[in-house]
């Protein structure tokens, strides 16, 4: 006989998943990505360009696991991208909303087109797939939804108030998703990375820095001058993020939802979020 935990999956039950990781050719997506195939899950590789989604796909099939990896590129800071991608993809058991975009703009600076481009990519993106995803999950009676934040969503950088802002924007929008859902067996929470070390974030800090001292020392540098409340010391690791992630995709994380969870190597001075 099959009986029901808490969290509403059944107890003995083997379930093959589905992980739809948005933005996951690279970096915090891609490592997240690669944990959830691993474990056996079949999982959806997304970015823009189908050559680096292909790509990306390929990678985290070598990685491991025995789950199927397809690769859908699509630009979910569209409506038309977001529905050739839920065309493609119709159901998925977790959605990560993790694509995004950042860089450094002077305040006075930042364009109402720059304004509205990050809401739609980084905030937008995340509304669409959820109000796609998370009706069919409640359906079902279980699943996931981490929307990927940033402590800048909590500590807004000042050359970078459209990037903070559309992070903070993540908080509110998961915290509303999750109390539409609740009690339902989904759940719907936020991830908010401190400083990782993504192929952009490493490029930056070499530039930073200059030719001529090794990376190890530029990182350590970088913490010590510009992040110097990191508890960590260095810079977090992607699969670091993705542990997390990896966490509150589980049926083990069933009693954790409408919640802003931290992986920033305690960089933000605050007790909570
Ligand atoms: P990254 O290495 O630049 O990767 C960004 C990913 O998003 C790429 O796979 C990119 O794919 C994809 N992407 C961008 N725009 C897209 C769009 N419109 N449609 C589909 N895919 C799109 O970035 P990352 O550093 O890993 O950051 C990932 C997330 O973590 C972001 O939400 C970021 O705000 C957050 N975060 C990062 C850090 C950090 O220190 N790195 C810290 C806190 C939070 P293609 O380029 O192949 O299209």
């Amino acid at each position: 006989m099959t009986s029901t935990s808490p969290g509403g999956t059944p107890v003995n039950a083997t379930t093959r998943r589905t992980v739809l990781v948005t933005g996951s050719t690279s970096g915090i997506g891609e490592a997240i990505a690669t944990a959830f195939a691993r474990d056996g899950a079949d999982v959806v590789v997304n970015g823009r360009d189908p050559q680096r989604t292909d790509a990306a796909a390929k990678r985290i099939r070598e990685a491991g696991g025995d789950g199927e990896i397809r690769a859908i590129a699509a630009d979910v800071g569209t409506a038309d991208g977001v529905r050739l991608l839920t065309d493609a993809a119709p159901d998925v058991d977790v959605l990560v909303n993790n694509a995004g975009i950042f860089d450094a703009t002077p305040a006075f600076e930042i364009t109402d087109e720059d304004w509205i481009r990050y809401f739609e990519i980084n905030v937008l993106s995340g509304i669409r797939l959820t109000r796609h995803y998370a009706p069919r999950m409640v359906q079902h009676g279980w699943g996931r939804v981490v929307f990927i934040s940033s402590e800048s969503g909590v500590s807004i950088p000042k050359d970078m108030i459209h990037y903070g802002a559309t992070k903070t924007t993540q908080l509110a929008v998961a915290r509303g998703f999750a109390q539409e859902v609740a009690g339902t067996g989904v759940t719907v929470n936020s991830v908010l990375p401190g400083p990782t070390l993504t192929p952009g974030v490493g490029t930056f800090i070499a530039n930073h820095f200059g030719d001529g001292i090794p990376f190890d020392e530029a990182e350590r540098r970088f913490i010590a001058e510009e992040r110097p409340t990191s508890l960590l010391g260095r810079l977090i690791r992607p699969e670091e993020v993705a542990s997390l992630v990896r966490y509150l995709g589980s049926d083990g994380a069933s009693a954790t939802t409408g919640a802003a969870l931290r992986v920033d190597g305690g960089v933000v001075n605050s007790i909570i979020p």
